[in-house]
């Protein structure tokens, strides 16, 4: 029997409702805050991912699947990459649509997105290698601190609205590139005569960019880290005013948050503003559930006009995860038919289709089965459906067009015609 690939999983019906609510939420912040959807490919350029996420990250260094497309009479076979995250396809397609202009001086591009993406880890609880994101993209001419504290109140109202407490907002700011430079030489001396203690990724790390130390997740190379100087203590003038403004416009909208100096993210592409939101419920390691910060010339990178842009993506698996159970159950039973037909013979079974058929044009969430079964056994497959009602249908009630209702739940029966019953479940 074929079964799914390593990191691979099916998202069966049972858990959809809990799917479906994270998006449904994460739609309606995104409409009140004024964000549109864009749908990018799921494979694209290897390139696009070498330049735009940056060669030094674990992400294109060891996790991507990239494979050589059959080539052609015209051409070699080129390197495509399945994504393994998203911002760069949006900074791409930004680009390649010119979406920018359209706009007015000041006026921002704001996008989001949702679908899976891939990339090629050790699958434990909470990490896949097919996974689903959902992200926003703000781009534009303005880096304002403030652009930053309003995504951040958007995804604070999501959270709350999924009813997800005990999160806690990380933030740090990583600097700008141009004046990085100093301190990645005093950061490279200080890791340099502890180098041997480290894992072969941070001996990588340490070549190509010694601030993704910080994000190496080894135990022991996280006690020396610990004690290396972080770049919070180095900005530059400009960016230390940027993020003292962002904490402000934070303070301001009452958002609670810890500094971590020692949280750099994943991506090379990351300027200034950086931020994580950990989750605490049923998580376990994988707790990291949102990540994002600022990514000012990530468009130039890609051969764009000069743009600021911000944005995060949560993980959707470690998103669903983190619901509570109340919430769960809850979601569950809304699942559920509002009707579950129980007909008696055949001229009730035949009456009953075209019941379900109106029920159903009405707005009302109608199972039927199609079997002619016995009282009791079609009260267990409405009990077994969780159906709220039965609908009970013999020659009787075909005849007077009365049907029984039955809450499932307190067992109360009514004789109703279809337009009580209509009113009734709407
Ligand atoms: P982590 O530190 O857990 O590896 P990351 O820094 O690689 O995360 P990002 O690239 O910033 O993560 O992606 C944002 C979010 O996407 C993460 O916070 C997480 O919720 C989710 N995510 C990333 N990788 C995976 C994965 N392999 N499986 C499930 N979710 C993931
Ligand atoms: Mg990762």
């Amino acid at each position: 029997m074929i079964q799914t690939v390593r990191g691979t999983r099916d998202i069966l019906p049972g858990d959809m409702p809990l799917w479906h609510r994270v998006e449904d939420v994460a739609r309606e912040a995104f409409r009140r805050y004024g964000f549109h959807e864009i749908r990018t490919p799921i494979f694209e350029k290897t390139e696009l991912f070498a330049r735009g996420v940056g060669e030094a990250t674990d992400i294109v260094h060891k996790e991507m699947y990239t494979f050589v497309d059959r080539a052609r009479a015209d051409s070699e076979g080129e390197s495509l990459t399945l994504r393994p995250e998203n911002t760069a396809s949006v900074v791409r397609a930004y680009i390649q649509h010119k979406i920018f202009a359209d706009k007015s001086p000041g006026e921002l591009t704001k996008l989001y997105y949702i679908g899976p993406m891939f990339r090629r880890e050790r699958p434990q609880a909470g990490r896949y290698r097919q996974f689903y994101q959902i992200g926003v993209e703000v781009m534009g001419s303005s880096d304002d601190p403030a652009i930053e504290a309003e995504v951040i109140e958007m995804l604070d109202w999501f959270l709350k609205e999924l009813k997800i407490t005990n999160t806690t907002l990380l933030i740090n700011s990583v600097g700008e590139p141009a004046s990085r430079a100093a301190y990645l030489e005093t950061l490279r001396e200080a890791i340099r005569p502890k180098l041997d203690q480290l894992c072969a990724d941070c001996h990588h790390r340490f070549e190509t960019n010694a601030l993704r130390v910080f994000d190496c997740k080894v135990e022991s190379c996280q006690a020396i880290v610990k004690d290396l100087p972080v770049i919070t203590d180095s900005l530059d003038e400009a960016s230390r005013a940027h993020f003292e403004q962002f904490k402000a416009h934070l303070d301001a909208r009452g958002i609670a948050y810890t500094i971590n100096p020692r949280m750099v993210r994943g991506l090379d592409y990351y300027t200034r503003t950086a931020f994580e939101i950990i989750g605490h419920d049923g998580l376990g390691a994988q707790n990291t559930v949102v990540g994002g910060g600022r990514y000012d010339g990530l468009s130039e990178t890609l051969g764009g006009p000069p743009t600021k842009g911000f944005g995060f993506a949560f993980g959707l698996d470690r998103m669903v995860m983190s619901l509570p159970d109340g919430e769960v159950e809850g979601l569950r039973a809304a699942d559920a038919p509002d009707v579950f037909i129980v007909f008696l013979g055949e001229a009730a079974r035949q009456h009953s289709f075209n019941l379900a058929r109106d029920l159903r044009q009405a707005g009302v969430a109608v199972a039927i089965e199609f079997e002619d079964r016995k009282m009791k056994k079609a009260m267990a497959a409405a009990a077994k459906a969780k159906a709220r009602y039965a609908l009970i249908i013999g020659d009787n009630e075909v005849a007077t067009g009365k049907y029984g209702l039955k809450n499932l739940q307190t067992g109360e029966q009514e004789s109703l015609s279809l337009e009580e019953i209509i009113s009734k479940l709407n």
